[in-house]
């Protein structure tokens, strides 16, 4: 069993589009769960569920103890989601002021561990409290990279964010690796963020890349992940190499 949070404060990074798609990766073998911890709810959507109509969300297991087996909601066969809207944009407020704050997601999935093989948590644009309990809940934290001006802007705040929860709050915790998003080989800042990053972070940049595809922009407003929408799509390819390197990267460390 294991859980992945998927984190980065930059926005527009990939973060959604990399949770949803391993997630529904992994569901084919697995039963996975996913978590949408972003008020924005693009996991939600993305995976075909309407915001509007939703009776328990992400913000009633953090604020209203609501149970997170009764959040969860079944959205393919193997894959359930925890879903998100609006709702969850107070709760950065509400949880500073709430009893162990941190640790109200890690609480809540506690007792779905024995049920689900493996829980994916997406998580907003910041590093406030709702990334801080996504990160205190995993095992292991993977972090998009687009390759874009700026790409590596921000991930040292990151790492020591990552590093001060591994050491006061979730010992466990490790990264994952660092996944580039949005590659365009054609284009030369690609090449320069992709050189700059495996100089930097070296073996725990992934091997896979996800390219840049309209495919994959498109998905989501169809409600679906790339493999469904276009299973033979370059970026559909992607995302299960990532998911073999994944498997190899968590034996190698098992071992
Ligand atoms: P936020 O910080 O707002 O939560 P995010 O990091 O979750 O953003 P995504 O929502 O996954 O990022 O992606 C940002 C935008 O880029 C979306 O419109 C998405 O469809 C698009 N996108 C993501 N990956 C790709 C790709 N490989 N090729 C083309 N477009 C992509
Ligand atoms: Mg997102």
């Amino acid at each position: 069993m294991m859980i992945i949070s998927v984190a980065n404060q930059k926005g527009g990074v990939g973060k959604t589009t990399t949770a949803l798609n391993l997630a529904f990766v992994y569901s084919q073998t697995r039963k996975v769960l996913l978590v949408d911890m972003d008020a924005q709810g693009n996991a939600t959507t993305g995976l075909g569920v309407t915001k509007n109509d939703l009776k328990v969300t992400t913000y009633d297991v953090l604020i209203n103890d609501a149970s997170a087996r009764e959040a969860a909601i079944m959205v393919r066969n193997n894959l359930y989601l925890i879903p998100a809207n609006l709702d969850l944009a107070g709760a950065e407020v509400e949880l500073v002021n709430v009893l162990s704050r941190e640790t109200r997601l890690k609480v809540a999935l506690e007792p779905l561990k024995e049920e689900f093989d493996m829980i994916i948590i997406d998580t907003p644009p910041s590093l406030g409290l709702l990334t801080v309990n996504a990160l205190v809940s995993s095992d292991w934290v993977l972090v998009p990279i687009q390759c874009e001006f700026f790409a590596l802007e921000g991930v040292g705040q990151l790492l020591k964010t990552v590093n001060l929860v591994k050491k006061y709050l979730n010992t466990n915790l490790d990264v994952l690796g660092f996944l580039l998003t949005m590659y365009d080989r054609r284009t030369r800042l690609s090449q320069e963020v992709e050189a700059e990053l495996r100089a930097y972070f070296r073996e725990k940049v992934f091997k896979t890349v996800i390219p840049r595809s309209t495919r994959v922009a498109e998905a989501p407003s169809y409600g679906q992940s790339i493999m469904e929408y276009d299973k033979r799509s370059p970026a559909a390819k992607a995302y299960n190499d990532l998911v073999e390197e994944i498997e190899e990267r968590v034996q190698k460390q098992a071992r």
